[in-house]
């Protein structure tokens, strides 16, 4: 049974072969991290899977069907109904208030403003941000503005979490509780979750591991990456 999997995918940058052959299926629920060194070509795997890049070959199946041959409107549209992002720096909209940034996917999506930020609220209380709802995203702490950024990913119940680093500009601590609520919110919802990480200590809350390496990805036996 799966969710989303990449098959012998290859991508290239102009002259640079960021994968060479990267294939990896990910089950509905289940939490994946992506391990493996800097430059391994592991955002540009989460980026072909999210169908923000498309492959040069090989293909992408979501949800039983295939999605790297979609246009780019079809691929959009797929993005905003069934995806969410966390991103290394939440990109939130420094202007907008935190509960209109953890609107913004729902508006993109057309609801209206009121309901938007009525389905917005819920989410500061679950994620330990009350009262913070109406402060400029461009004043809350980097460990406040990335809980807002989980809320934005998850305010649209995705079937698909996608988090490139998530915790990778907080503090060692601020980052463990942004990646204890991530995965709780995750599990309380069933959410599949695609993590990217560097770190041993982010990939030990994932259900499963895998490697890239050079563009292609290998399993990886959990006691390796716990030690
Ligand atoms: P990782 O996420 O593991 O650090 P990336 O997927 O970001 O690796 O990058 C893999 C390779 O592709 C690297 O050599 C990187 O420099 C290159 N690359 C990634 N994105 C681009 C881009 N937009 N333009 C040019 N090269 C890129
Ligand atoms: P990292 O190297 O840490 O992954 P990046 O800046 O490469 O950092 O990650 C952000 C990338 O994802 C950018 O290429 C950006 O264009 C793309 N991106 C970010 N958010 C979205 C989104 N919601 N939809 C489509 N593409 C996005």
């Amino acid at each position: 049974d799966t969710m989303i999997e990449a098959r012998d995918v290859v991508r290239s940058f102009g002259q640079t072969p960021a994968l060479r052959g990267a294939t990896v299926a990910v089950a509905p629920g289940e939490i994946l991290a992506i391990m493996g060194p800097s430059g391994s070509g592991k955002s540009t795997l989460l980026h072909c899977l999210a169908g923000i890049l498309v492959p040069d070959s090989g293909e992408i199946h979501f949800d039983g069907r295939r999605v790297d041959t979609l246009d780019e409107a079809r691929r959009s549209a797929l993005r905003r109904d069934s995806f969410g992002f966390v991103f290394q720096f939440g990109q939130l909209v420094p202007e907008l208030t935190a509960e209109e940034n953890v609107a913004l996917p729902l508006l993109l999506g057309g609801t209206r403003r009121e309901a938007a930020l009525r389905q917005a609220r819920p989410w500061f209380a679950r994620l330990g941000l009350d009262g913070l709802e109406r402060r400029r995203s461009g004043e809350l702490s980097g460990g406040q503005a990335q809980r807002v950024a989980l809320a934005r990913g998850l305010v649209t119940s995705p079937k698909v979490l996608f988090a490139d680093e998530p915790t990778g500009s907080l503090d060692s601590l601020t980052g463990e509780q942004v990646l204890d609520q991530l995965i709780v919110a995750a599990r309380e919802h069933g959410t599949t979750v695609v993590l990217v990480t560097h770190e041993a200590r982010v990939a030990a809350y994932a259900d499963r591991h895998v490697m890239v390496r050079d563009g292609k990805v290998a399993a990886l036996a959990p006691e390796r990456v716990l030690s």
